[in-house]
Order: C-alpha cells, then structure tokens, then sequence
C-alpha cells in the first residue's frame, strides 16, 4: 500500500507516563503504517523541560503558530510531589496555560459518542461542545475576608491620573467577605474569534449565555462584544452555511441544554465554562472519550485529549503489569490534527484517512471490545470484552487496514 504524502509538518508534542507510551504505540500501530508522517517533533516530556529550562514549549508553541496545527501528548503539570520525584530546579508552569498564553486561544472540549455508551441525558443524541473562555473572573480575583465593621470601596484611576472612579460597595456593619474580578476587552475579543471560527470549522451551531440581567456592566459587555463580533464579522458566514449564533441567559440555557439533542457549541465565561464543562462530560460517560482542540483567534489549532497521563496506570506499566489504558482521546487528537493539516493543505486522502481511523475505533468498541474504564458503562447488545491498550489498538488497525485497502 503506497503511503498517504503530507505537505506542511504537523508539530507533534510528546509528553510524560502512560499517555507517552500509548503516544509511541498509536503512531507505530495506527499512523506510521499508513502516512508517510511529516512532523516538527518536540519533547514535553518533563525531563526535556527541566533540561531546557521549559524553553521547549515556548518553541513548540511558538511553532504551532508557524505552522498552524499540532498535537499534543497529555504532560505532568508538576506539583511539590513533582519537583521531588524528577529533581526538579522549579515548580515548571503548565505547559498547556504556556501554549494557551502564546497563541491566545480558547479550549474547546467535545465528547466521542458511541452507541452502546449512552448519555445520562437520554436525548443528547449528538455531542455538546463546551467553550470556555479560560481568562480572568475569579481565577485572577482579589478577595479578603473582611475582619470588622467598616466601609468596602471598588476604585479605578486612569494612567494619566484625569479619571477616576469610585463606588461604595458595602458598609460592613459585621465581620464578611469582599471579591474583586476583572476581565478585558481585548481577552473577550479573542475569546469570540475563536468560538465563531471554531463554529465555522466545525459547521455548528454557537450558544453563548451569561448573567447579563443582573451584571449589567461585566456580563452584558460579554454579551456586546460578541454581538457585535458577529453583526460585524461573522453573520453573513453564518447564514450562508445555516447556523445559528444564539445568546441566552444562562438559566434558560441550562434548560435548553438539557432538552436539546446536542450538535452545537456552548461558550461560556470562565467559571461557568469550568463547572459545566464537568458536568456535559460527566453526562457523556467518560473523561477517557474526551477530546480537547485549542483554538486562536488568528486561525491556529492545538489537538489533545482532555485527560491527564493517567499516572497510576504508568506505574503499573513501569511493573510490567498489562495496562487496558483507553487511547481513544489521544487517538482523535491525531486524527483531528491529521484532518484539519489535510483540510489547509487541501489533502484529501489524509482527510479520508483521519475520518476511517475514526469510524474504526468506534466500530471496534461498539463491536463490544473495549478497555476497561468503559466496562462499566457498556450497554450495548454484544457483551463487552475487556481488551489491554496493545490489544485493543490492534483490532483498530484491523478494521483500518480494512477500510483503507
Ligand atoms: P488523569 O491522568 O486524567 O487520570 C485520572 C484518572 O482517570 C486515572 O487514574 C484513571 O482512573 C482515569 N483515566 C483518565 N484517563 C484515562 C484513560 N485514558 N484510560 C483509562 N482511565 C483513564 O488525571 P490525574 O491523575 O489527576 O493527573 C495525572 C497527571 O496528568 C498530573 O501530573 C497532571 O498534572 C496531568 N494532567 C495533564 C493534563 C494535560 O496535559 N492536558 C490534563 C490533566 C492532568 P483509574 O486510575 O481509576 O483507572
Ligand atoms: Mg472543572
């Protein structure tokens, strides 16, 4: 079989324990057989970021930007445990908030749906995808406890001293508590750009819901400035294709979500976005069937799987224990970056090949082979047979060779 040609490299980033060995396993079983692999490879792998003194991701994401589409391995984000087990010189950041600050983008999670592991919702029928706008709010908040009685100001004084403002908050006539958040124009900005274009790319629709009745300046300019974002630069794209940009409030989208069959995009503000983008996974079944694409503004995409490097199970590999590690998120990370590298380079075998690598792993799991986490969720008509990480890649590469020849 001739191998499918790529044009502009892919830039693949590596990264740490069982997500670094399924890495290896899926492009030796499921890739390298099949593509004739063009990528700018960087290590992110711990070792490599002590080593380079965490210059490595800079690079990587700095590349990303070059070259447009990447994928990326799950990576230890390190702790204090961390920085003892690899004799670390510093607590290195996460990689992934490096990447994001780089290329300025906005995480899109989308579930894998198979039938035979069905939604706690029964009519989701197609997957929701949460867009969460991962700026500002409450993660870069000033708070303090108010210790006693007194009067709590919020204030603002322009550069040049001319303008300033100043507001009574509260007059505390007990001991309470006092929150300050911010949020910038330019981030909300960024944050629109993505989720429509990411709406176009994907061809579905956009929600967008906050609290605006009742934050009537820092919520409702979310709302303006995606308002405006879409009049300006999007509606007539949107039209043309026959999708929505729909705003709500959040209560009501809450309700709608839940009625709805699925197949759109919910973009929500920081906080929001971190506690439903738990509970639409959770809803879906397993964390293990989640993907993960960042998206910038300009035009640049970042694939992974949403989940971590699965440590515990690496230590049971390190063992020499069989592991039945699920790679489904890691294998639609590469076949998401695979697809859209053929979509800009305008390779329509390579677009081919990530949509038959898809359709056969969702063949072989709802043939009822499967790994272990999704055991428990089975309610398909064939039994499911618990398969290991290698057996289960290899009934994949079965059906892909089938698919292919
Ligand atoms: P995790 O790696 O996602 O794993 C948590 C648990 O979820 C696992 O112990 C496993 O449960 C289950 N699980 C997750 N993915 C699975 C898969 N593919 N197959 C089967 N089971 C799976 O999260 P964590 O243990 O909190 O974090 C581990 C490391 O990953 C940390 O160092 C963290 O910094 C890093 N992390 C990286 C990213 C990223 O790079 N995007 C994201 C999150 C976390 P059982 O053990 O019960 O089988
Ligand atoms: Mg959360």
């Amino acid at each position: 079989m001739e191998k499918i040609k790529m044009k502009t490299p892919l830039v693949e980033m590596d990264g740490d324990e069982m997500t670094r060995i399924l890495w290896r396993q899926i492009k030796d079983e499921l890739i390298l057989p099949f593509v004739e692999l063009n990528t700018e490879y960087y290590d992110l792998g711990l070792e490599q970021r002590e080593a380079t003194k965490d210059q490595i991701t800079v690079d990587a994401a700095n590349a990303n930007k070059k070259y447009g589409v990447a994928v990326k391995c799950a990576t230890i984000t390190p702790n204090a445990q961390r920085v003892k087990e690899y004799n670390l010189s510093q607590m290195w950041k996460s990689p992934n908030g490096t990447i994001r600050s780089i290329l300025d983008g906005t995480v899109f999670r989308a579930p894998i749906m198979v039938k035979g592991i069905n939604p706690v919702v029964k009519n989701w029928k197609q997957p929701i995808t949460i867009a969460r706008h991962a700026y500002g709010d409450v993660y870069r908040d000033t708070e303090f406890r108010v210790p006693a009685p007194g009067r709590a100001t919020l204030s603002y004084e322009s550069e040049d001293g001319k303008t300033t403002f100043s507001q009574t908050v509260y007059d505390f006539e007990c001991p309470g508590v006092l929150q300050g958040l911010y949020n910038k124009d330019s981030s909300i900005q960024s944050f629109a750009r993505s989720c429509f274009n990411y709406a176009l790319s994907t061809r579905q629709s956009l929600w967008f819901s906050t609290k605006d009745t009742i934050s009537k300046q820092y919520d409702h300019t979310f709302k303006d400035i995606f308002a405006e974002i879409y009049e300006n630069e999007y509606k007539e794209q949107f039209e043309a294709l026959g999708l929505e940009y729909f705003y709500t409030l959040i209560d009501d989208a809450v309700a709608r979500v839940i009625r709805s069959n699925g197949g759109f995009i919910w973009a929500l503000k920081n906080y929001d976005g971190d506690v439903m983008s738990d509970m639409v996974s959770t809803a879906f079944g397993s964390l293990a069937m989640m993907t993960s694409v960042l998206v910038s503004p300009d035009g640049n995409y970042e694939y992974e799987a949403a989940h971590g490097t699965v440590t515990r199970h690496y230590y049971r590999y390190l063992k020499g224990e069989e592991t039945s590690t699920n790679p489904v998120a890691t294998i639609f990370a590469w076949s998401g970056a695979l697809r859209k590298r053929g979509e800009l380079d305008g390779l329509t075998d390579l677009q081919d090949y990530a949509d038959k690598l898809e359709a056969s792993v969702i063949e072989v799991i709802e043939s009822g082979v499967m790994t272990g986490d999704l055991v428990g969720l089975w309610e398909g008509e064939n039994p499911a047979r618990k398969v290991n990480s290698g057996e289960f890649l290899k009934a994949i590469r079965e059906k892909l060779e089938a698919k292919l020849a």
